[in-house]
Order: C-alpha cells, then sequence, then structure tokens
C-alpha cells in the first residue's frame, strides 16, 4: 500500500512497545465517577479566558454555562456536574499559573439543565450553517486533541477564502495516548456524525480522515461507519511523528503545503481532531456541551486506564482511579512525552484539551545532563518545520530575541522532534518556546505602542 505522509523531516519514535500505547490501546474506556467537589478552571481554550456568571451558593445543572468569553476567540465553559457552586478562586492551572476556576459541590443526581435542547436529524436538516455553527460556539467545544482552538474559530471562515477539505485528525501520533484509538473503535458512528454536522456547515467536497496506520482496527471501524457517507474518505498514513500536527496532516492527506505564517483555510483546508467531531455530535443531536472527555492515564500508574471524565476532576483524582503511582516518580506530564505540559502538582484539573495524564518513573524517564552542541545537523534533518533549531535555541540561550525570529522560531510546532533526536541532550525545545514567548511579548508590546501613537 502506498502510505501517505508529510515529506519534511519528522522521527519515526518508538514503533513497538516503547511506544507506550500497548499500555492502554486495549483498554475499552470507562467512566471515571466525579469527586465530591469539581473545580473547574476559567481558561480551557487558546484565546480570551472567561469570565465566572455563577455565585456562590448558586445551584447549577449539567450543561449550564459558567463562564462566559471575553472575546471571539474563546468558548464558553459549562458545569460538568449538578450542585452548589461552593467557590469561585484561584488555583493553579495545568498551563503553570494561579487562574480563576468555579468549584461545585457534586451532589451526585447529575441533574441536567432543562436548557439545553437536542436535535433530530430532521430538525438538523433545516438549520444552516450559522445556526449550526452557533450550537459549536454555545457548547463550548474545543480542540480536543490538546490544542483547545475554539472550534466556532475554526468554522468561521473569512469571506475571501474558499474551504474545499475538511480533514480529520485521528493520527494520534503522540506516544502513550490512546484516547482518539479508544474512541474511533468505540464511538465511530459519533465521529462520523460530528463530520456529517461540520460538512452541513462548511460544504467541503470532501472529509478525509487521516489516521496512522499502526492503528488497523481504528481505520476498519471508521471505513466501516463511513461507508455510503458522501465525501467522506479515511486516508491510512504512515506513522510517523509528528503526523497529527496541522500542517503535516494536511500535506499528508491532501498533497497541499500550507504557506509559512498562513493558516490551513490558506490552502482550503479545516482540520478537526476526532474527538472533536465527536463532541460537536454530542451538542448538536444530545444537546450536551464539551463537559467531560476521554483521557488517557498511563505510565507508571498501577492500571493504566482510558477514562471518561468530568472536566474540573483533579490528577489525583484521576491517577487514584487508575491505582495510584508506580515507583519512584520522576515526572507528571499533561499530554503526551513529545508535546505534553510537564506538572508541578497532580491537584490540578482536567480540562477539555487533557489527552492525557502520563506518569514516568525512574524505569521510563532519563535525566541526563546536556552537553554541548556537536553540530551533527540531526536536529536539522528532524525537524518537520524546515527549521534550524540548533540556531533558534543558541539565540534564545543569549537572549537574542531578533536572531531567534530571524531563524523563524515563531513557525516551530514544538513537536520535540529536534529535542529527541539530539545526541548532546540539548534542551532545544525548551530555548525555541522561550524564544517564542519573548518574541510574542514583544510583538504585542509594539503594537500597543503603535496604537497609543495613533490616538
Ligand atoms: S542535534 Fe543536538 S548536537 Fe546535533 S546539531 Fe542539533 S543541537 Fe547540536
Ligand atoms: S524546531 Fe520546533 S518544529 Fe522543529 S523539530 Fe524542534 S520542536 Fe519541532
Amino acid at each position: 500500500m502506498n502510505l501517505l505522509k508529510f515529506s519534511r523531516g519528522g522521527v519515526s519514535p518508538l514503533h513497538s512497545e516503547h511506544e507506550g500505547k500497548t499500555l492502554t490501546e486495549k483498554k475499552p474506556v470507562v467512566e471515571l465517577p466525579a469527586g465530591k467537589t469539581v473545580s473547574i478552571p476559567m481558561v480551557q481554550n487558546l484565546g480570551a479566558p472567561c469570565r465566572p456568571v455563577v455565585t456562590v451558593g448558586q445551584e447549577v445543572g449539567v450543561g449550564e454555562v459558567i463562564g462566559e468569553p471575553l472575546g471571539f476567540v474563546a468558548a464558553p465553559v459549562h458545569a460538568s456536574v449538578s450542585g452548589k457552586v461552593i467557590a469561585v478562586r484561584d488555583l493553579l492551572h495545568v498551563n503553570g499559573k494561579l487562574l480563576p476556576h468555579v468549584i461545585i459541590e457534586n451532589d451526585g443526581e447529575y441533574r441536567v439543565n432543562s436548557a439545553l435542547k437536542a436535535h433530530t436529524w430532521e430538525e438538523v436538516a433545516a438549520l444552516s450553517p450559522e445556526a449550526l455553527g452557533k450550537i459549536v460556539l454555545d457548547a463550548g467545544i474545543v480542540g480536543a486533541g490538546g490544542a483547545t482552538f475554539p472550534t466556532h474559530v475554526k468554522l468561521s471562515i473569512p469571506a475571501d477564502k474558499k474551504v474545499d477539505m475538511l480533514v480529520i485528525n485521528g493520527a494520534e501520533c503522540e506516544p502513550f495516548l490512546t484516547a482518539d484509538y479508544r474512541l474511533m473503535l468505540e464511538q465511530s458512528q459519533d465521529v462520523i456524525d460530528g463530520i456529517r454536522l461540520l460538512m452541513q456547515i462548511l460544504s467541503p467536497d470532501k472529509a478525509l480522515i487521516g489516521i496512522e496506520d499502526n492503528k488497523p482496527k481504528a481505520i476498519e471501524a471508521m471505513q466501516q461507519a463511513g461507508k455510503g457517507v458522501p465525501g467522506v474518505q479515511v486516508c491510512v498514513m504512515r506513522t510517523k511523528y509528528p503526523q497529527g500536527s496541522e500542517k503535516q496532516l494536511i500535506e499528508a492527506c491532501t498533497g497541499r503545503q500550507v504557506p509559512s505564517g498562513k493558516l490551513p483555510a490558506d490552502a482550503g483546508c479545516v482540520v478537526v481532531n476526532v474527538g472533536t467531531c465527536a463532541a460537536v455530535a454530542d451538542a448538536v443531536l444530545r444537546g450536551m456541551p464539551m463537559v467531560s472527555r476521554i483521557t488517557t492515564v498511563t505510565g507508571a500508574v498501577r492500571e493504566p486506564k482510558n477514562v471518561r471524565v468530568r472536566i474540573g476532576t483533579s490528577f489525583s483524582e484521576a491517577i487514584d482511579f487508575c491505582g495510584g503511582y508506580e515507583g519512584d516518580v520522576k515526572k507528571l506530564i499533561s499530554g503526551g512525552p513529545m508535546m505534553g505540559v510537564t506538572q508541578f502538582d497532580d491537584g490540578v484539573h482536567i480540562v477539555k484539551g487533557t489527552s492525557g495524564i502520563l506518569v514516568l518513573n525512574a524505569g521510563y524517564a532519563n535525566y541526563p545532563d546536556e552537553s554541548s552542541c556537536l553540530h551533527c545537523g540531526k536536529c536539522v534533518y528532524a525537524c518537520p518545520m524546515g527549521l534550524m533549531p540548533l540556531k533558534i535555541d543558541l539565540w534564545s540561550r543569549k537572549k537574542n530575541w531578533e536572531m531567534a525570529e530571524d531563524y523563524l522560531a515563531m513557525n516551530c510546532i514544538e513537536c520535540g522532534s529536534c529535542s529527541y533526536v539530539c545526541p548532546s541532550k540539548r534542551h532545544i525545545v525548551q530555548g525555541i518556546r522561550l524564544a517564542k514567548a519573548e518574541i510574542g511579548r514583544i510583538r504585542r508590546e509594539k503594537a500597543a505602542k503603535q496604537k497609543e501613537g495613533g490616538k
């Protein structure tokens, strides 16, 4: 079979059992019962935060809005259990900052907010793309793969652009994670329903579902579920990291390249994760906003599992549900080992983008000291964005943000391939992340000054 793939860089890490997926890939999704309280962060998407709109003492139902977005690039936040709001206060967030959370005492009844409305397919047929898009917005749907970009924004295509391809991300190329894999096996019809709804909004010529060839059962399940749906096609891709990254996925599935600094819509594409598709089906056909998700809890825990978990459940509750820590824990990661974010505390709470909770003990995590750059060029060959990671890292270490920008630091997708292949174990991605943050800060300051000057 001629397998699809992106053309530049990438790594093929962890094909075998070291990929870590064998820990959970055969484990059906189980429900993680919510605890006595859930603490729901008001920041759960890329873009603007939400403002809490509930007060202490207020009773809320499942799916009731508790946080309203403070901008267009944001999505509302909903109660994931029914009960009483007992506090609104700052807590540690998975992004490492202290941010507002709404804390709800769970009454255990899971009373659904009576204002929620499910639609039949007949009712859906009569809805305009705008009305369907509004349901997606109101349901607070964000990219479930981990990127957390608000889905309604992706679906709002500027008038000067034409989208003819909907690309569905079923790659799940991060080692250890199997949440999307189990979703495709167990809820393939929901994913297809979501794709049909998204097609009604975007009217693309085709919907291409990209799945790597290390997931033959998911490929079969999605082919079966998509049979007879006009325009829907499964694209089998070679297992190669970071195949699930937007630009790489578009290239593999359509052969198109997204130009530097541009968006998928500039290549006529919109990319949506399989989990997001299922969330769209939930919102439209069952009236349920994004109040839970599937998360893989894996690595050094006694019983690794795929769990359906309510947003606002703590990492420690999820880890306890999976038998607790095993061995001498060295690292706790939100997400996978390549792109995930290391956590300081397991008291943080699950958000809409928490695709995995990965615990690494001494048996998994290796902490060699970094040594000098050998100028071997391996990081350059591995970079799927065609960058020179060693140079960006070098200028970042020198705090020369201008030079880091000249070396296109902002094009870095933070996939970690460069760090993975580096024989000197240099902390390249950390250096690039820092440079990106500083360049972003400088750009914002410049824009603010220009705005002030224009007054
Ligand atoms: S892979 Fe590591 S040692 Fe080799 S050039 Fe890149 S930063 Fe230097
Ligand atoms: S420079 Fe960025 S995009 Fe390139 S390999 Fe490193 S992390 Fe990935």
